[in-house]
């Protein structure tokens, strides 16, 4: 059986010089959290780039559909050609591929040959979710007849999330709000997203207070009470909400790091009133709520999430 990674667009073009950028780069990533902007790499160009705006549009509709969004994340496609035999099953085993990883999505199945004698029915209860559709990263495919009843090759596209994906718990927590932006289910999108930036936002905070040297005692340690202490600080005090503002942007500056900027701010902002109106007041559904103009919000709100995430990752190496 052929196997192999799919070449997607990687992953959207310069609109001045129409040369291909990885906007989810670290080189990239970290020159907008440090300077602000960022500059086309081509030596014959070097334009100014919306980065957020570019961002923006890995969650078109294409994108999306394509699951092109999940590549921001570090997640691969990958394609397999297995022959489909008729009137049976066909057990796709990608244990292989994806190791201790997770499938993400199938993301299509193409017929490879003109002649067609069945269809692949992915064989699983309809009542299934998705996450035991895809257990022990198998899949079982039906060739159901249809005229001549030939065996058939297939492409399949899938997509997965390699094991450094999914060790890490914001990453994994925006890979569901990627997935929930996709199903259009912005409820459980923005719990997803707003969680995965609280947590690395207690993180940060965490590892600042018990780092300070006011804090430790003569051996240089924290002592548990006072671990008690930050705890219950971060949790009861400086909510996240506070944490957000006015703490953080204090911090960076009398810290001197690169904070995160207004843009990125306001957006996360607006994702966790969002996420206190569904939790406090019992919202319904985004979608029928506030219509497009909501997803439009939700869009920018999920790249500002993503972007936080790759903040604390490359500046502050979490
Ligand atoms: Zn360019």
């Amino acid at each position: 059986m052929e196997r192999g990674f799919l070449l997607t667009d990687k992953l959207k073009k310069c609109p001045d010089c129409g040369k291909y950028l990885d906007l989810s780069s670290d080189r990239v990533l970290i020159e907008y959290f440090e300077n602000g902007k960022v500059v086309c790499p081509y030596s014959d160009c070097k334009q100014n780039l919306k980065l957020f705006e570019l961002l923006l549009g890995m969650l078109d509709e294409h994108s999306a559909l394509f699951g092109m969004h999940y590549e921001l994340l570090g997640c691969k496609h990958y394609t397999v050609c297995p022959i489909i035999k008729t009137n049976q099953y066909y057990n796709l085993d990608l244990k292989e591929e994806i190791g201790n990883g997770k499938l993400v999505n199938v993301i299509s199945i193409n017929p490879r040959e003109p002649q067609i004698g069945n269809i692949p029915v992915i064989s699983a209860p309809s009542i299934y979710p998705r996450d035991l559709l895809f257990e022990n990263n198998e899949l079982s495919i039906y060739g159901l007849p249809i005229e001549g009843g030939e065996d058939t090759k297939y492409l399949i596209s899938f997509i997965f999330a390699p094991e450094e994906v999914t060790e890490d718990l914001s990453n994994m927590l925006l890979l569901d709000a990627f997935r929930f932006y996709a199903e259009e289910d912005y409820r459980n999108m923005v719990l997803s997203a707003n969680t995965a930036v609280e947590i690395l936002f207690n993180k940060f905070f965490n590892n600042l207070l018990c780092d300070s040297n006011s804090l430790k005692n003569e051996e240089g340690n924290i002592s548990s009470d006072n671990k008690d202490r930050i705890k219950g600080f971060l949790k009861n005090g400086a909510t996240y909400g506070y944490k957000l503002y006015p703490f953080f942007p204090f911090i960076s500056e009398i810290r001197e790091f690169p904070g995160l900027n207004r843009k990125i701010s306001k957006k996360l902002d607006n994702l966790k009133d969002k996420r206190n109106r569904l939790i406090h007041e019992g919202k319904p559904d985004l979608k029928n709520e506030e219509g497009l103009k909501n997803r439009e919000e939700i869009k920018e709100e999920l790249i500002a999430a993503f972007l936080t995430f790759k903040y604390f990752k490359l500046i502050h190496g979490f």
